[in-house]
């Protein structure tokens, strides 16, 4: 874990700074054409996944501050859109506990964990010196319970992961998580904690290949830094790289090294990419991956900014060709974290995972958005669909997109090839997962303790419940949501 690959330089550009080019371009009308596309080989008809679905009200309370545009009240309105249109009848909801320290520690570095630990804006002026050494700046600022924010998504990334493994869950939705930049000594592009190389960290303790995939606009390169050179986990990324959009890596030919040699796919796209090119491509790329790596788990991250309009994005998706995604690898019936990520247009985003949530549970949402108290940001339309294509010009041409695809499946071939990767099921280290666990509950960390005690009170709670009891929850709680309770709401 936390392998650092040698050969790739991060340029300097950041991530608030991206910029827009282009300008209106002819966009397609996808849902309506989606019936056209075929599926492939390799998926279960007529499967019935149970889901869990992980969500914790504070997590949409917390500010990066007034400009940044990373607002965690996107969560806050997805799970409203989810809850009313009824979507909690479909999946099993929890409300998941903190991430302990010692689970962060599995991936990331001791020194960065205890910065992150002492770090808040009342004291940050005393700790200036350690800022460039921890890349504190613009993209990562220091608010108000970054700590405890940082606990919470990671925590319900494990518990999710942990579910999967158990059984108990087919699909685990986790719209908090998929904070996919962060490095083991450093956060970068708002991202302060890799809960997606903790939750994998998790899957591999019983699934021998797990594969990652990543429709954010942005490379997933926290992650695939993290497997670099590992052929456990296969990483496939789409996004935007012309080497200075951010994070400025996700070239075609980082594949991988050492035993990970071919085991990093990059699909790099220029800006405006449509409906039909990019779910073309992405079915072609997936049934290729699919059918060479043969997955026990996957992790699907599905940052919303590669849609249309997206306040930091370049693309032209709509939320129907988004999911599409999302209900491809579905049909793969295995095991499958869903997890968040980007996503800036925060009325967009809200639409884009609360419609992904329907696809999950198998269900058709209907198209008018149900009432809710923020019923205004979805104004004028209320639609689920809204018109997002158009903005910028599609620079991705039919001989580009080609040569990508042939690119690729090039590399699979490779990698089915190569006499170091050998598809025999590794042993599953579930004796350890066990035995693991067990040390835990035997363990007196307190804070773990009491972690667990929560959990256990609100596992399964129906979702009128957990809301009708929010207040003992509160309670329960004690000293992490006293230093919540400053949140501005
Ligand atoms: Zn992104």
């Amino acid at each position: 874990m936390g392998r650092r690959k040698e050969n790739i330089t991060y340029p300097s550009t950041t991530f608030s700074a991206s910029v827009r080019e282009g300008s209106m371009g002819s966009g397609l009308d996808f849902a309506s054409s989606l019936s056209g596309q075929d599926a492939s080989g390799g998926v279960v008809e007529h499967y019935r996944p149970r889901v869990s679905y992980y969500m914790r009200e504070q997590a949409g309370n917390f500010h990066y501050g007034k400009q940044h545009p990373m607002k965690p009240h996107r969560l806050t309105l997805t799970n409203h859109l989810v809850l009313n249109y009824g979507l909690h009848k479909y999946m099993d909801v929890y409300e998941p506990r903190r991430a302990t320290e010692e689970e962060i520690r599995e991936f990331h570095a001791e020194d960065y964990i205890d910065f992150l630990k002492r770090v808040t804006p009342d004291n940050q002026d005393q700790m200036r010196t350690c800022f460039s050494e921890f890349n504190i700046g613009d993209d990562c600022p220091i608010f108000d319970g970054m700590w405890d924010f940082c606990r919470i998504y990671s925590g319900a990334s494990i518990e999710a992961a942990r579910k999967l493994i158990s059984g108990s869950a087919d699909i685990a939705v986790n719209w908090m998580g998929g904070l996919h930049h962060a490095k083991k000594y450093e956060p970068s592009g708002f991202c302060y904690v890799n809960d997606i190389v903790l939750a994998i960290l998790q899957l591999l303790r019983y699934y021998p290949r797990v594969l990652y995939v990543d429709i954010d606009i942005h490379h997933g390169d926290g992650v695939q830094e993290a497997f670099y050179t590992t052929d456990r986990v296969m990483t496939c990324s789409f996004h935007k790289y012309n080497g200075d959009f951010f994070p400025g890596t996700g070239a075609i030919d980082e594949m991988g090294s050492g035993l990970g040699k071919f085991f990093a796919i990059n699909v790099p796209l220029q800006d405006g990419i449509d409906d039909r090119s990019y779910t073309q491509l992405f079915k072609t790329v997936m049934t290729a991956v699919m059918e060479t790596f043969k997955p026990g788990a996957i992790v699907l991250q599905c940052g919303a900014d590669s849609l249309g309009l997206d306040r930091l994005g370049v693309f032209n998706l709509s939320i129907a060709a988004h999911g599409e995604c999302v209900r491809f690898m579905r049909r793969f019936g295995v095991p499958m974290m869903v997890i968040g990520g980007g996503g800036y247009t925060i009325r967009n985003v809200a639409r884009c995972w609360t419609y992904e949530t329907g696809i999950v549970c198998g269900t058709e949402l209907p198209p008018d958005l149900p009432p809710t108290v923020y019923n205004d940001f979805f104004a004028p339309d209320f639609s689920l669909h809204p018109q997002l294509s158009g903005r910028v010009v599609n620079h991705n041409s039919r001989a580009y997109l080609n040569a990508l695809t042939a690119r690729i499946l090039e590399q699979l071939r490779y990698l089915k090839g190569a006499p170091s990767v050998q598809m025999q099921e590794a042993p599953p280290d579930i004796q350890g997962f066990l035995e693991d666990q067990e040390g835990h509950d035997k363990d007196v960390h307190s804070d773990r303790n009491k972690d667990e005690k929560d959990d256990r009170a609100s596992k399964r709670e129906h979702i009128a419940e957990f809301y009708e009891s929010d207040h003992d929850q509160d309670q329960q709680d004690g000293e992490q949501d006293e230093k919540s309770s400053g949140m501005p709401k």
